[in-house]
C-alpha cells in the first residue's frame, strides 16, 4: 500500500478545520512522518495511524508548525513500546532545536531514534523501499525538502509468459534466476517482461523557487508541496520564503509530476478554491487542495 495520509495543512496559526502541518507517507511497511506540526499525536489518531506504523520521521525544518508536534509523537512512541530504532533526519544546523524536542520533559525514554542530520543535498537513506534523499531549498531558515525513489524493476508479461509455456514456481525461478530452460530452449526474463519505471514521491515545504524545488519534483508520481499564497500575495511570498499556487502548478507542470498535492496554507484564505484555479491554469494533472484527515493515494505507475 502507497499512499498519503494528510493529517495537518495549515502554516503559520492552525484554524477550526486545518491544523498544523503533519503528512505520512505510508510505502509498502515502511511509514514516513514528514513536518509534525502541534496536534501530530491526536490527528493521527484521528486518520487511524498508530505510532507502531511509524519508522522514520523527516523534518524540513525547525518553524514551529513543522515540528512542535515532535515531542508528542516522541513519548508516545516510547508510551507505546516502539523497539525498532525510528530514525529522525533534521537539517544539522538546527541540532539544538532537535535535542530540545526530544527531550521536551522528562518521560520513560524507551525508543531508540537515531539522529541523522543533513547537511547537503544527497542521499541519506537506502532500503527496500528505495533511496531517500534530501535537497536543499531556499527559507528564511535552513530547509530541506526530502524525496523518495524506487529503483526500476521489471513487470512480468502474462501473454508471453504463456507464449513460452512458463507457468506456477517457474515464474519466481525466472525473476530470480534471470533465465530459465523450457523444453530445451533458454528463456530469459527480459523476454517475458517489460520494464516498470520505479515510483517517485517528492516533498517540498517552505522555500522560494529554487533548483532543490525541480530536483524534488522532477518526475513524481505524487509531490506534496506548500502553496501558502495565491499570485495577489506573490510579494508577500518572496519576502517570506513561500510559493505560491501558481508557482506550485509551473513546478508540477515543468516536473512531469502526475498528482499534485498543494498544502501549508495562510489563514488569510477561508476558502482553498482559489489555489487549484491558480494551479490548474498552468498543470494539467491531478490536483489535490489537502484537507486534513485524508488520504491519496500513490498513482500507480
Ligand atoms: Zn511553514
Amino acid at each position: 500500500m502507497r499512499e498519503l495520509v494528510v493529517l495537518g495543512t495549515a502554516c503559520q496559526a492552525p484554524t477550526r478545520r486545518r491544523n498544523h502541518n503533519g503528512y505520512l507517507l505510508r510505502w509498502d511497511g515502511e511509514g514516513i512522518l514528514f513536518d509534525p506540526g502541534e496536534g501530530t499525536q491526536r490527528q493521527m489518531l484521528l486518520s487511524g495511524v498508530a505510532a507502531t506504523d511509524l519508522t522514520r520521521v523527516c523534518l524540513s525544518h525547525f518553524h514551529g508548525d513543522h515540528c512542535l508536534g515532535l515531542p508528542g509523537v516522541v513519548q508516545r512512541l516510547s508510551l507505546d513500546q516502539v523497539s525498532r530504532p525510528v530514525p529522525v533526519h533534521f537539517p544539522a544546523s538546527g541540532q539544538e532545536y532537535l535535542d530540545r524536542l526530544r527531550h521536551a520533559t522528562p518521560f520513560h525514554d524507551v525508543t531508540d531514534m537515531p539522529e541523522h542530520p543533513v547537511e547537503e543535498d544527497g542521499p541519506v537513506a537506502t532500503g527496500t523501499f528505495g533511496t531517500l534523499s534530501a535537497h536543499r531549498l531556499d527559507h528564511t531558515i535552513d530547509s530541506f525538502g526530502y524525496r523518495l525513489v524506487e529503483p526500476p524493476g521489471r513487470r512480468m508479461l502474462p501473454d508471453r509468459l504463456a507464449a513460452a509455456g512458463i507457468a506456477g514456481p517457474d515464474v519466481g525461478r525466472l525473476q530470480r534466476d534471470g533465465w530459465l530452460v523450457v523444453d530445451g530452449r533458454r528463456v530469459t526474463v527480459d523476454e517475458v517482461s517489460e520494464q516498470r519505471p520505479g515510483q517517485r514521491f517528492g516533498f517540498v515545504m517552505d522555500t522560494r523557487l529554487c533548483d532543490g524545488v525541480y530536483a524534488l519534483a522532477e518526475g513524481a508520481d505524487l509531490l506534496v508541496i506548500e502553496s501558502t499564497y495565491l499570485s495577489a500575495e506573490r510579494a508577500l511570498a518572496d519576502r517570506f520564503g513561500h510559493l505560491t499556487a501558481a508557482q506550485a502548478g509551473r513546478v508540477a507542470a515543468e516536473s512531469g509530476v502526475r498528482t499534485l498535492v498543494l498544502s501549508h496554507f495562510s489563514q488569510r484564505y477561508p476558502d482553498p478554491d482559489g489555489f487549484r484555479a491558480e494551479a490548474a491554469e498552468k498543470f494539467g494533472g491531478t490536483i489535490v487542495v489537502a484537507e486534513d484527515i485524508t488520504r491519496v493515494p500513490v498513482p500507480k505507475r
